[in-house]
């Protein structure tokens, strides 16, 4: 694939995905607020905009990923993904449990 073509690709899923976030807000304002922790990159995300892939609910931000890392001939699996990003998984947990030890000394 081109790089250019890739590009346009990119956009396009861009696009379709913070639609789909907007979608999930108008049809249930309350996924903006409510919360949950994106089984992809370990953050708490909203729940707007955010898909099941299989038993694995992605934030909007890994959707992203997700379907560009499919469109694009990356990755076949969901899991593929997952196994990627499971540094940053740790990364997030880590800075999560540091904090909070820090914080408890203050
Ligand atoms: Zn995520």
């Amino acid at each position: 694939m081109e790089k250019e073509k890739q590009l346009e690709t990119i956009e396009l899923i861009k696009k379709s995905t913070e639609q789909m976030k907007i979608d999930d807000i108008e049809e249930n304002p309350e996924s903006a607020y409510e919360e949950f922790q994106c089984d992809c990159c370990g953050e708490v995300k909203i729940l707007a905009g955010s898909l099941l892939y299989k038993s694995f609910r992605l934030c909007n931000d890994c959707v992203l990923i997700a379907e560009t890392g499919f469109a694009l001939n990356k990755m076949t699996e969901i899991e593929d993904l997952l196994n990627k990003m499971e540094d940053k998984r740790f990364e997030t947990l880590y800075n999560s449990i540091f904090n909070v030890e820090e914080n408890s000394m203050n």
